[in-house]
């Protein structure tokens, strides 16, 4: 299979649309372009994909709103305009989804969110909820408390964090470019689509420049971006969004665009960086069945039978067999404390003794890397 195809066939896909795509010059939002893209996303959905898209067009919306024609300066006036225009953004997006029967979920992140345990594990099982829901979450930066999104257009870097967050498959960035040339083809008539590429590939920030060339478009920060996504197993598509069908015609293994690859293989290169992501911080101690069970599938409670540490839910610890050699590691849902009271015992007993259920996993296979 080639990497187009795999691209096409892929399942879970994180879609980031910058403002210009979905506004009129930046006036406000476009509803028929947000049906259009809403239109394409429900087709994918009956694919078979997931989606989770990341959406800017809220400072748009909220000038809009306010009746400025110019864009303040003021970082503060512009994330008022975004806290405005956030509500017409979600809105919009809703009734568009409504009509193909589609739910939409409002999530609003910061790269701290991303980078803290906690908040980390608890914004992974609210997206993958919703997922589950069958429902299209729409990220967007949390512009009210965190402002990287106005200054650098930093979506890119969100939509990568996301995809690591729930182990997307590809990321697909939508621009007003057709994707990465290997020279300005402002200044070189001669300059050709690079189409694919490994993410890691220096070259690729070498053409990509800084602020003066091609950098201005912000292909600096999407090539930064599909590296970070690489980490996580996933790929990226730059290509431009004023392409028609453009999301249909990828998954038609459409040669579009520049093509950014993980290096090695996804799954491996996903476990790997589980596992180098944090330290150990407890250990578990499996039954025989439980040994065995995880070569497939999660942890469950029933097959701890002891716990060492003062781990927190997120953490990660050590899964050790009944002569103490570690055989996996993953990151735990509940904290040591938490687990001492529930080892051994059935998940459906969970919430009576804890008092509420987050996962009735202890280690979801997702998270759990076999050593
Ligand atoms: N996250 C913001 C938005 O959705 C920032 C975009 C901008 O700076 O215009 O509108």
């Amino acid at each position: 299979m080639t990497d187009r195809e795999k691209l096409g066939k892929s399942k879970r896909w994180v879609i980031k649309i910058g403002s210009s795509l979905i506004t009129n010059e930046g006036q406000g939002l476009d509803t028929k372009a947000m049906q259009a893209w809403a239109e394409q996303i429900a087709e994918l959905r009956n694919q078979g994909k997931e989606i989770i898209m990341v959406s800017s067009g809220a400072v748009a919306e909220g000038m809009a709103r306010m009746g400025w024609t110019k864009r303040p300066h003021e970082l503060h006036k512009l994330q008022a305009a975004a806290a405005l225009g956030q509500m017409g953004l979600v809105q919009q997006f809703e009734s568009c989804f409504k009509k193909h029967d589609i739910h939409t979920a409002q999530v609003l992140l910061t790269h701290e969110d991303l980078s803290d345990r906690q908040r980390y594990l608890n914004a992974r099982s609210t997206l993958r909820t919703l997922l589950s829901l069958g429902a299209i979450p729409i990220i967007n930066e949390n512009d009210t408390v965190a402002t990287d999104e106005i200054r650098f257009g930093d979506n890119d870097t969100l939509a990568a964090l996301v995809a690591n967050l729930v182990e997307a498959d590809a990321v697909i960035i939508l621009t007003d470019q057709q994707g990465v040339f290997d020279k300005d083809p402002r200044n070189n008539k001669d300059a050709e689509l690079i189409s694919s590429s490994h993410a890691s590939d220096p070259k690729l920030l070498e053409v990509a420049g800084d602020g003066g060339s091609l950098g201005c478009g912000g292909m600096r920060t999407k090539i930064t971006a599909a590296r970070r996504a690489a980490r996580s197993g996933a790929a990226t598509l730059i290509a431009s969004g004023a392409e028609k069908e453009v999301l249909l015609r990828v998954a038609r293994n459409e040669t579009l665009g520049t093509l950014l690859t993980p290096d090695s293989d996804p799954i491996a290169t996903r476990k790997q960086w589980l596992a180098n992501q944090l330290t150990v911080r407890g250990s578990l101690q499996l039954d025989a069945g439980a040994c065995r069970a995880i070569q497939k599938s999660s942890l469950l409670a029933v097959g701890v039978t002891s716990v060492s540490g003062t781990f927190q839910r997120g953490d990660v610890v050590s899964c050790l067999d009944i002569d103490g050699k570690e055989v996996a590691r993953g990151l735990v849902n509940y904290q040591a404390s938490e687990v001492e009271l529930i080892k051994g015992k059935a998940s459906s007993e969970i919430e009576n003794l804890l008092g509420y259920i987050d996962e009735p996993e202890l280690i979801h296979r997702d998270n759990l890397v076999l050593l």
